[in-house]
């Protein structure tokens, strides 16, 4: 089952998949070691499954990239005309210090590929009706984002402020200049018999795996 982008369906060679608590992967799917960071990887660097970052590009057929998640959101990118893709593990740490800009600065350096070309979705993960944060979260976006970019997202209710934080990436890939960005799946604590959530399940191990890149 799981959530798959419509309109990806029609890319030619295109494996693309949020997956749920019971999705099956396809066989050798390349994962990082996640660490909340903005670091994202060429798949042809990575020489191991210990090897660190919260995000890889794909360009080889057969290369099928993959992060997990439970309550972050799995971030997609797509560059159909230059046939690469990214998967990106963006929970808050990561998406305050940029792993947006980070990916997309990767796919220009290195495949010359412009934001304008790029087509993004947004996979399940925590929605601002389960996920309250403290003032040092938006503190962070501020800090890196600036003040309008920074608290999109962030609604304050009495000394509490909920956090959509798809929201935010959906406004930061605009505003970045990626032109087609889609959300796919539901809130993960709302939905836990589908699900895996972090918050809901008191700090579960369990993740979703999502995966993107190109049949071999
Ligand atoms: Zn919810």
């Amino acid at each position: 089952m799981a959530w798959t982008v419509e309109r990806w369906r029609r890319v030619p060679g295109l494996e693309q998949r949020f997956g749920d608590r019971l999705a099956a992967a396809p066989d050798a799917v390349v994962t990082l070691r996640q660490v909340h960071g903005r670091l994202v990887r060429p798949v042809d660097e990575v020489t191991g499954e210990t090897m660190e970052g919260d995000g890889l590009v794909t360009d080889r057929a057969g290369a099928i990239v993959a992060v997990s998640t439970a309550d972050c959101v799995p971030v997609h990118l797509m560059a159909p005309a230059a046939r690469v893709a990214a998967a990106l593990h963006c929970g808050w740490r990561g998406s305050a210090a940029g792993i947006l800009a980070e990916a997309l600065g990767l796919l220009g350096r290195r495949w010359n590929v412009r934001p304008e070309e790029v087509e993004a979705a947004l996979g399940p993960a925590i929605g601002a009706c389960c996920y309250e944060v403290g003032r040092e979260v938006r503190d962070a976006f501020v800090a890196r984002a600036g003040p309008r970019l920074g608290t999109v997202g962030f609604e304050a209710y009495g000394d509490r402020l909920a956090f959509d934080l798809r929201a935010f990436l959906e406004a930061e890939l605009r505003e970045l200049g990626v032109a087609v960005v889609e959300r796919v799946g539901p809130c993960t604590a709302c939905t836990i018999e589908r699900l895996h959530s972090y918050r809901r399940e008191r700090q579960t191990r369990g993740r979703q795996l999502s995966w993107i890149g190109w049949r071999g």
